[in-house]
């Protein structure tokens, strides 16, 4: 629930601000509406041999978890990935066109971790032929063979390959990932894998009810199972664990914490490793909630990760966690800057312009930090957040705080990536913005997202009796309208220059000027034509930009779209022109009210647990698209020729031991490809069945 996306699409052409580092290639591969980047792991060689070695251990943990997200993304992932992986390691005839048709297929399953689009949710079909599928099938093989067809082999080979043929092809099979949609069965339409056996929405919500935990310290009954209806009718909850479901995968998971532990940091580290063990091993959601608090109480270590089944955005109820894995360590220099803005939390809390009622007395425990990324996984690779707030258990939160984190290098690589591309010349109103967003375009999005996660997330409380379930399917969409409204709120305060974090009371502009572009126009291009919005971090973004502009003052608009008419091709001469839309901001203080007013309102929703309120809003602003500004954007967009979504390969750790077995050096290797990558993980790191149900 507590993801922020990088809005990559308004980063600009930064300079000057960063070092840059030559050998390092950024941009690795590019397919699709998909680009592969590289980031740089600085300051690892900082990190003593000890920090290094927990670090390795730990992304061997990491790792080891990738095909439970298969698996969990759709029950055929992991089928249908083997499947190309040995066609693509076996088949002879490599010029083939239709071959490459195939790797640029599977290029997009690893980079979806399945059939699905990573952030659409919609299936994508193979663009080779049903009939060169069939024979191409014949150079799987033996020894893949038996791992694809695993517990299906009685059932013969050709029926297995049949069905996977129709769920690749056939456009109507298992469509979407995760269908919010209105008014149908929510399980029953998802192509995901978080229930079982024809298990309806009504049936699951009943079990949830029956089994939901009141207590003041609730176990978050479901995060880590899932539930199946069984031949009989009975309801089966499958829980993830050694011994378990995945358990092949978290045994291997557990083995290499076990390595880590013996290199922790200090006892409150190896309590938090001792406990994600223990809670591996059995699945006891206690030992979860004791392990949330150890970790987040574990402020002092450099090394940190993140390592389980933690957001719920993917199962349609918002109750089991996706498996996800970062390690990541401090980065001193820029934790220094969220350190100041969690030392002034309460003063934050205080000022905000929500109702008195909904604001905390205490806000406790807002721990904020920089951190540079060592490994990603799961979920979050290759298409990661920017930041990180966690637990997401409120109760924890409410007691013990939470722990938020900015992804500093990864945000670096999005910027090194984006250099020059031309995408703010085309969208940005004129010079000036454009000249803005240089000059103040990645301070303030590292700002942003510090006030969105250290803050924003942690303000404001809920009144007795009102949970975060109230407002069910839109409460992601409004909790992240939150984060980044009091972010927006704040970002313009006077105190920001105060506390040294933006170094003049202008410099807050460019962000304005991008959340607006990109919240009412540019994010547009990553969505299909004829399609809403369904993702939670968009619809949150189109729903403020919106709503500022249906309530700005009419007859003295402080934002709005203008149309702009401009000559197609050399100006001087006679040539015809077409019209453009902009974004322009004309009256900065005015906005900030906007957004004070609209925040006021978000908070209110979730303290009161307004489901009414939220469904109103959201449906109004959140969802429907413009049709013509749609296609304009993404008319203008693909002249560009960029991709819109970003993932990211991995470094490789590279360690050499002693005689005793203990890592006498651990290593940085920036050179891996992509395809390299994922071959490498799937040989490696693939632990799991293909059938898991
Ligand atoms: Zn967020």
């Amino acid at each position: 629930m507590k993801k922020t996306f990088i809005m990559l699409l308004v980063l600009s052409a930064l300079m000057g601000c960063k070092q840059s580092n030559k050998e390092i290639n950024y941009n690795v591969d590019k397919f699709y509406d998909l680009e592969v980047l590289r980031y740089d792991v600085p300051d690892f060689d900082q990190l003593t041999l000890q920090q290094q070695s927990l670090v390795y251990y730990l992304t061997e943990a990491a790792l080891w978890g990738r095909d439970i997200l298969y698996d969990q993304n759709c029950r055929y992932n992991l089928a249908i990935r083997r499947t190309l992986e040995s066609i693509y390691c076996n088949y002879p005839d490599k010029q083939n066109p239709q071959f490459a048709l195939l790797e640029k297929y599977l290029k997009r399953v690893w980079f979806s971790n399945g059939i699905h689009h990573h952030y659409s949710e919609d299936k994508f079909l193979p663009e080779f032929t049903r009939e060169w599928f069939a024979e191409a099938i014949k150079s799987i093989s033996a020894a893949d063979l038996d791992i694809i067809l695993g517990s299906r082999a009685g059932e013969g080979a050709d029926k297995v390959f049949a069905e996977l043929t129709e769920v690749m092809f056939d456009p109507a099979v298992l469509a979407k990932k995760t269908n919010q949609a209105a008014g149908v069965d929510l399980l029953l339409t998802s192509a995901n894998n978080y229930y079982g056996g024809g298990l309806t929405q009504a049936e699951a919500e009943a079990w949830y009810q029956a089994h939901k935990d009141d207590s003041a310290e609730p176990l978050w009954i479901g995060l880590n199972s899932k539930l199946v209806k069984n031949a009989d009718g009975s309801i089966e909850e499958r829980v993830f664990k050694v011994g378990g479901l995945y358990g092949e995968a978290l045994e291997k998971v557990v083995y290499w914490l076990q390595k880590a532990r013996e290199v922790a940091e200090n006892d409150q580290q190896r309590l938090v490793i001792d406990k994600l063990i223990d809670y591996n091993l059995t699945g006891d959601l206690k030992t979860f909630n004791e392990y949330c608090i150890a970790w987040v109480r574990d402020l002092d270590s450099r090394v940190d990760f993140v390592n389980g089944f933690t957001e719920v955005y993917g199962d349609p109820l918002g109750i089991t966690g996706a498996w996800e894995a970062m390690v990541n360590f401090k980065n001193l220099e820029a934790t220094k800057r969220t350190t100041i803005l969690a030392e002034n939390a309460q003063w934050f809390e205080d000022n905000s312009p929500t109702d008195k009622q909904f604001k905390k007395e205490n806000v406790k425990g807002v721990s904020a930090k920089v951190i540079n990324a060592a490994i990603l996984g799961g979920d979050c690779y290759p298409s990661t957040p920017i930041g990180i707030n966690l637990p997401n258990a409120n109760w924890i939160r409410k007691e013990y705080g939470s722990k938020s984190v900015t992804i500093q290098n990864i945000t670096d690589a999005y910027d090194k990536a984006a250099e020059g591309n031309g995408f703010n010349e085309e969208f940005v109103l004129s010079k000036t913005e454009i000249e803005m967003i240089r000059q103040y375009g990645s301070l303030d999005d590292n700002c942003h997202t510090d006030l969105h996660e250290c803050l924003g997330h942690g303000s404001g409380k809920l009144l007795d009796g009102v949970t975060k379930d109230n407002l069910k399917e839109h409460g992601s969409t409004i909790e992240e309208a939150r984060a980044d409204l009091f972010g927006l709120y704040y970002i313009a305060d006077p105190k920001l220059v105060e506390l040294g974090i933006l170094p003049n009371k202008d410099a807050y502009k460019a962000e304005y000027y991008r959340q607006m572009m990109n919240g009412a126009m540019t994010q547009l291009v990553r969505v299909e034509e004829g399609k809403d919005l369904e993702e939670a971090h968009m619809r949150n973004r189109q729903l403020i930009a919106n709503w500022v502009l249906d309530h700005v003052n009419p007859a003295n608009p402080e934002v709005e779209i203008i149309e702009v008419s401009k000559p197609v091709g050399n100006p001087k001469h006679d040539v015809p022109c077409e019209t453009k839309h902009y974004m322009r901001v004309n009256d900065y203080e005015g906005l900030r009210v906007l957004y004070g007013q609209l925040l006021a309102i978000i908070q209110r929703i979730t303290s009161t647990g307004d489901y009414e309120a939220a469904k109103e809003i959201v449906e109004r602003y959140a969802v429907k698209v413009n049709p013509e500004l749609h296609r304009e954007m993404r008319a203008r967009y693909q002249k560009l020729n960029l991709a819109p979504y970003k993932g990211f390969v991995n470094p490789v750790y590279e360690v050499k031991t002693d005689n005793d077995g203990h890592l006498s050096q651990v290593s940085l290797n920036l050179t891996e490809g992509y395809t390299e990558q994922h071959l490498r993980y799937s040989r490696f790191y693939s632990p799991l069945p293909t059938w898991n149900d």
